[in-house]
């Protein structure tokens, strides 16, 4: 796989999934451009090892839920190289509760960020990438948005939401080159479930068929497939990769 001389938007790449998706699409060639909410060193980091693949890279201080961050983010990258290639709606949160405690504000503050965000992003690539003919777009969902969670219905309804986003572009944009899918992570390691209860890891873990918790790269490597040129002829698709998890 080469994505030598294209340029990728990767939301939310300060840690976690995102760090690996933006690390992996660099050693591909890539440039990167990143962003993040309130992770600034964290973020260099991330910038720092993609550039030792020789690529250009930059990370900005954008938060997705606002369409004028995500709009300057477009410019940034266009300023890269003239173009966006790849966008990977990446950044999420979670304010899990039981529904009766699930508060008016948990509710937005999620579907904000996860389903709005990817909203303002999918648009603006949209633009640059309809005049290209030529574009890939990757979501981030979750096996929650698929299957369901208890404690997690906000969180859910934003990555079902994802998914319900991702097939209309798909079938919108397919006549212009430009594939979109979605990937369900299932449990990865990361800041967002490391707040989970030890025991409620292991009684996770055991549910895996693969036998282990899943890593950030495992969720890079199929993203790096996805907007690669080998996966042209995939698009409006789901991949779980969860090993095996539900
Ligand atoms: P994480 O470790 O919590 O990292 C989240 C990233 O998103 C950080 O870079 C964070 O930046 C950024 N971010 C959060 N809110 C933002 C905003 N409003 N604007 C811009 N950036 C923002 O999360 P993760 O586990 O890597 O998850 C990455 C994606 O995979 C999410 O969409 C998540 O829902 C999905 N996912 C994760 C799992 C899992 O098991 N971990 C499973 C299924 C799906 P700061 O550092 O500045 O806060």
């Amino acid at each position: 796989m080469n994505l030598k001389d294209q340029t990728a938007i990767v939301t939310g790449g300060s840690r976690g999934i995102g760090r690996a998706i933006c690390i992996k699409l660099a050693s591909l060639g890539a440039n990167i451009v990143t962003c993040y909410a309130r992770g600034a060193e964290a973020a260099d980091e991330t910038v720092k090892a993609c550039e030792d693949y020789g690529v250009k890279s930059l990370a900005d201080q954008a938060y997705v839920s606002k369409a004028e961050d995500v709009d300057r983010l477009f410019e940034e990258g266009k300023k890269l190289t003239g173009s966006v290639e790849i966008l990977v709606n990446n950044a999420g949160i979670t304010r899990d509760n039981l529904i009766i405690r699930l508060t008016d504000e948990d509710f937005e503050q999620v579907m904000n960020t996860n389903l709005k965000g990817s909203f303002y992003a999918m648009r603006a690539a949209a633009k640059l990438m309809m005049r290209k003919r030529y574009g890939r777009i990757v979501n981030l969902s979750s096996i929650v948005g698929i299957y369901g969670n208890a404690g997690q219905v906000n969180y859910a309804a934003s990555k079902a939401g994802v998914i319900g986003m991702t097939r209309s572009f798909a079938r919108e944009l397919g006549s212009r080159g430009i594939t979109c899918n979605a990937v369900a992570p299932g449990f990865i390691r990361t800041d967002m479930t490391d707040i989970l209860p030890e025991e409620t890891k292991a009684e996770l873990a055991k549910q895996i068929p693969l036998g282990r918790i899943g890593t950030p790269e495992d969720v890079a490597n199929a993203v790096a497939f996805l907007v690669s040129e080998e996966a042209a002829y995939i698009t409006a698709q789901v991949i779980e990769v969860s090993g095996g998890m539900m």
